[in-house]
């Protein structure tokens, strides 16, 4: 009966120590991408993917929403998990719906990658963001990664400018407050509002497809969107997140990871998401009339 028990807590024990203990490699080094094991390595609607547009298909939705982005939100944790620097508990809900979505989603936290873990035609940008959000269906994150319409995450790709990102900036300020391996999976507060539009200030369409999570479980449950406008960051903004302790001693240099096979997977280009420039041209429209009823008068 002991061995049992004995050999249940090495199997659990064990299974603790794989699941918490994946990692990524260092490319300095020219180390080899590891294994994370289950669907990780066999699934095969896999992220991230490189994102091409002679390879896509041409798409058109209803408008993409994002309800509450605007909102000054207050109190926001911020995160070292030792894989990335985490952003949650928001104190006004926010929303995705519309687009290629067919059901609403919860914003549930946000994250960074750097370098970007999506490429667009072979290219890398330094540095992703990667917005995550629950259908509303499932109680929570865990339950949502059962089903293939469990989640929805906004991709904003970062690229190198000599003009800073202020809302990353924002971010940076306080990473010294968990960077340190001591602090791993600590909360700290944010001392002012952030503002998540200003992640993405322009809208410009976006790239959906069906993948996974990029990180173990990797679930196959992500209706991903990907903004086709990128925004601008400095290396040295970029550099700051390199300075996050993993272990004592050692630094995640960068956590993206490798592009996964597509599988001929669809992937949909849409151009019209905000509706923005329709309203221009009714509002052009109106100005023109109104200087030709003002001569005519
Ligand atoms: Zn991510």
């Amino acid at each position: 009966m002991l061995r049992l028990f004995s050999a249940l807590f090495l199997l659990f024990g064990l299974q603790r120590i794989s699941a918490s203990h994946w990692s990524y490699p260092d490319r300095d080094l020219n180390e080899a991408f590891p294994n994370w094991g289950g669907i990780c390595d066999t699934g095969k609607r896999q992220s991230p993917i490189n994102l091409s547009k002679d390879k896509s298909l041409k798409g058109v939705f209803d408008k993409l929403k994002f309800e509450n982005f605007n909102e000054r939100q207050n109190g926001v944790t911020l995160v070292n998990n030792g894989h990335s620097i985490v952003l949650s508990n928001f104190s006004k809900q926010m929303e995705v719906k519309g687009g290629p979505l067919l059901d609403e989603y919860v914003v549930e936290q946000l994250h960074l990658h750097w370098w970007s873990e999506h490429t667009i035609n072979n290219m890398r940008y330094p540095l992703e963001v990667h917005i995550v959000s629950r259908n509303k269906r499932y109680a929570n994150v865990s339950m949502a990664t059962n089903f293939k319409e469990g989640l929805t995450v906004i991709g904003v790709l970062y690229h190198v400018s000599n003009e800073r990102s202020e809302a990353i900036e924002q971010i940076i300020e306080h990473l010294q407050d968990v960077k340190d391996y001591e602090k791993l999976d600590q909360p700290a507060h944010m001392k002012q509002s952030f503002v998540v539009r200003q992640l993405f200030p322009k809208l410009n369409g976006y790239i959906t497809y069906s993948g996974s999570l990029t990180t173990p479980s990797c679930a196959e449950a992500v209706t991903w969107i990907i903004l086709s406008e990128t925004f601008p960051v400095t290396l040295a903004q970029v550099d700051s997140f390199k300075d996050t302790h993993y272990e004592a001693n050692k630094v995640l240099k960068s956590n993206y990871r490798d592009i996964q096979k597509s599988y001929n997977r669809p992937v949909i280009f849409v151009d019209d998401v905000v509706g923005a420039a329709n309203h221009m041209q009714v509002s052009v429209g109106a100005i023109i009339f109104m200087f030709i009823a003002i001569k005519f008068m």
